[in-house]
């Protein structure tokens, strides 16, 4: 059997994940900032355990390592994420989402290791965006969201390359423009087609992959 542990697990993107790995019978980890409110995921059947966890609170992710008793884990999901509110430049809300977006997934993931070490997937799978390519920005603009990415795609890329010893593969992956809270009604695909097409690509992950910034439909994007 698998296991998986998803941040922001109880909508979109990630509510989905949820949903697909159930389906498959994997042992599922469901983080979520509010569980008493998440009835979306809790109506899911399947092995799941729900724990709270804002990911950018380091007692709880030390609460949640506790909660895992040493599990293994195969893969980490990276995906609660924020956008970042149009064009502003307000550096109080600028951090915040740097916070999320950029410093929360490589706390969580670094907290987990043990939990990846004793696990046979070893994958940390972040959710970034294509917006976050800077070879790709042709029309500017959001100006935190882009460079909160950036940076994720750029720590991430570090802890592969310190990880890769350990035979742990680290990518980060575009979901695609999908309907969801942040993406909006005008996306372009579903959160069903999205995860699948992830989903797909992990599961043919190889550490020679590690570092790599993939699109949800498997295609290399550039940095
Ligand atoms: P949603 O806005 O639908 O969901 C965001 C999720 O992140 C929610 O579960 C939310 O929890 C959670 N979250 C936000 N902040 C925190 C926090 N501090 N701690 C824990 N959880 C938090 O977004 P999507 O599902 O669309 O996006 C998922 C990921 O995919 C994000 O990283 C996003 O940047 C990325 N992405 C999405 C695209 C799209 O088109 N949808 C395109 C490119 C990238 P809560 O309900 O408590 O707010």
């Amino acid at each position: 059997m698998h296991t998986v542990l998803v941040t922001g697990a109880n909508r979109g993107i990630g509510l989905e994940f949820v949903r697909q790995y159930a389906e498959e019978g994997w042992k599922i980890h469901a983080c979520c900032r509010d569980p008493k409110n998440a009835e979306a995921l809790a109506a899911i059947k399947g092995d799941i355990t729900i724990h709270r966890l804002d990911v950018t609170d380091d007692k709880q992710i030390a609460h949640l390592v506790k909660e895992l008793k040493g599990d293994a884990i195969d893969i980490v999901i990276n995906n609660a994420g924020v956008g970042g509110g149009d064009d502003s430049t307000d550096p109080e809300e600028w951090l915040k989402v740097f916070q999320i977006n950029s410093i929360a997934p490589v706390r969580v993931a670094e907290a987990l290791l043990p939990n990846l070490e004793m696990g046979s997937g070893k994958i940390v799978a972040s959710l970034t965006s294509r917006m976050g390519s800077i070879a790709d920005n042709g029309s500017g603009g959001s100006y935190a969201y882009r460079s909160s990415k950036a940076a994720l795609n750029a720590a991430m890329k570090s802890l592969a390359i310190d990880w890769h010893r350990r035979g742990i593969i680290v990518v980060v992956a575009h979901p695609g423009w999908v309907k969801t809270d942040m993406g909006g009604p005008s996306a372009l695909i579903s959160p069903q087609r999205s995860v699948s097409g992830l989903r797909q690509k992990l599961s043919a992950l190889k550490l020679a992959d590690s570092g790599g910034f993939f699109n949800y439909d498997g295609s290399v994007l550039p940095w």
